[in-house]
């Protein structure tokens, strides 16, 4: 047994990573179910660092080191499970499966105790970068025991992507599902940071009038600037793009749907389960759906009319977009820490929120310039109630507050969508109000259905005798 780590799913993902462990100086045992891609990749790439590959999984298993550690990289669901119990039934006890797909954290909670049982340490992690991160450097989110990652640890930090002080952008989450769960959270923010470009985006071409190639420039500006992430680089990089068939920006010939593969729904599903408000995440997964509504679409689409009254954009409306699109983005994570917090809590994870934001530097689709400033904000105080109060934060949200308000209305009576800036700042005027009208609300609970009330100058509970003589009973 030579290998110090393997690769179980050879296709884009895993047979990145694997050539990524064996160019750091890792030996990679390789093993794919069809093995012809086995093949392929030795062929295309095994000069690249030192590759075992086994057309059978039980020579996999045996050319591991001790402890082995094998990694899956397979379809997330059955095939993950499949893969599980063929590893398991070859391992022994103090041996690791690593699975780096997106698992649903539920499933890495159950498959974590299963193992346990058997002795075997099962490590779920998330891997975020794509196919590019996975070969040069991904984001590696892993959880699972403090024992397995003493000896996986330097070999996942090895590969990961290294932020720009030079800290890997991987480190232990907690156990069994936090990794899991803290990548799941990372591609619900990516959610509503792109519904959120998209929309600046939107009231730019629609609204003023600006062409593609022009927001191009706009965008590649916001990336020098305190927005400078992947996501807006990205955004550039699109808007630029001619499509060589018609001449056209690529852009407009793209058909307007937004897929989606599943974790922004997971995201907004537990955020429910949770009691998180993550208003930013919800609303971008469900502009995906409406975006790919064609039902309601086509048969709204000559009907519904707009605004009837012209609308005139504000002077310098391109800057009041860059800051409601940046205070947005920082409710967005603001939110989306929340979530992890509350998750750690009740999984008792222990999740250090600055960690988390330290390894989403780089490598990952979120990798932005401020979680630099995020991370400080975590380190210096873990115990602050929201992003939006680290002092840094409420300043910046604050000082947008006046842009973000224009942008928020021009764009209701331009009769332009903008789901996830609204939503923002309706979170941000939500946390900084004094009083809600949930009093309201369970005013009206308790008249239906008896569900009570407290009071605001007196300790206690009570019910207002609605159908009686409304007299207020204390229980
Ligand atoms: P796929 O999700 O397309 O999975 C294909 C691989 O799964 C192949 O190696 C295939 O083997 C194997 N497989 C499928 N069913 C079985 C089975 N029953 N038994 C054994 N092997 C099986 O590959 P990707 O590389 O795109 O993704 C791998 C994982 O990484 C997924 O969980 C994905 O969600 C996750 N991921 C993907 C990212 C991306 O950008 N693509 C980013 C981050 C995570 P065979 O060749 O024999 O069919």
């Amino acid at each position: 047994s030579t290998a110090d780590i393997g690769v179980v799913g050879l296709a884009v993902m895993g047979s990145n990573l694997a050539r990524n462990f064996a160019r750091h100086g890792f030996t990679v045992a390789v093993y794919n179910r069809t093995h012809a891609k086995t093949t392929e990749l030795i062929e295309a790439h095994g000069d690249e660092g030192d590759f075992v590959p086994s057309e059978a999984l039980e020579d996999f298993v045996a050319s591991l080191k001790r402890p082995r550690k094998a990694m899956i990289m397979v379809q997330a669901g059955n095939a993950t499970d499949a893969v599980i119990d063929q590893l398991a039934a070859l391992m022994e006890p103090g041996d690791m499966i690593i699975d780096g797909g997106n698992a649903h954290f539920e499933n890495t909670r159950r498959r974590e105790a299963a193992l346990r049982e058997k002795g075997l340490h099962f490590v779920g992690t998330g891997v975020s970068g794509g196919e590019e991160g996975a070969l040069l450097g991904p984001a590696i989110m892993p959880g699972g025991s403090e024992e397995s990652y003493e000896s996986l640890g330097p070999i996942l930090e090895a590969i990961s992507a290294k932020a720009p002080d030079g800290t890997p952008c991987c480190s232990r989450l907690g156990p069994d599902g936090a990794g899991h769960f803290v990548k799941m959270v990372h591609n619900g923010i990516e959610y509503s940071d792109m519904q959120l470009i998209g929309e600046a985006y939107d009231l730019l071409r629609r609204g003023v009038g600006i062409e593609p190639a022009d927001l191009a420039k706009t965008f590649s500006e916001w990336n020098a600037g305190e927005l400078d992430s992947y996501l807006i680089e990205v955004t550039a990089e699109v808007l630029g793009h001619v499509d060589a068939a018609t001449g056209k920006p690529l852009v407009d010939v793209i058909v307007d749907q937004a897929g989606q593969k599943g974790t922004g729904r997971w995201t907004v599903q537990i955020a429910l389960d949770l009691g998180v408000p993550v208003t930013g995440i919800a609303e971008a997964t469900f502009a995906r759906a409406l975006s790919s509504g064609t039902k309601q679409r086509e048969g709204a689409v000559d009907v519904l009319t707009g605004p009837t009254a012209k609308v005139d954009f504000p002077a310098d409306f391109v800057e009041d977009v860059r800051q409601a699109l940046y205070a947005s983005k920082i409710v967005a994570y603001a939110q989306g820490f929340d979530q992890i917090a509350a998750a750690s809590a009740e999984y008792d994870w222990g999740i250090d929120l600055g960690s988390c934001s330290a390894l989403w530097r780089a490598g990952c689709i979120i990798r932005a310039r401020f979680l630099d400033r995020i991370t400080e904000a975590w380190r210096s105080n873990p115990e602050l109630p929201t992003l939006l109060a680290a002092p840094e934060f409420t300043k910046i949200v604050t000082d947008a507050q006046d842009a973000w308000r224009r942008v928020v209305s021009t764009a209701a009576l331009a009769g332009i969508p903008t789901p996830g800036f609204s939503s923002a700042l309706a979170y941000y005027d939500g946390l900084r109000s004094r009083r809600l009208p949930a009093a309201l609300i369970q005013g009206q609970r308790d008249f239906f259905g008896a569900h009570t009330y407290k009071r605001v100058d007196r300790e206690g509970t009570f019910h207002t005798d609605w159908s009686g003589d409304r007299s207020e009973i204390q229980l």
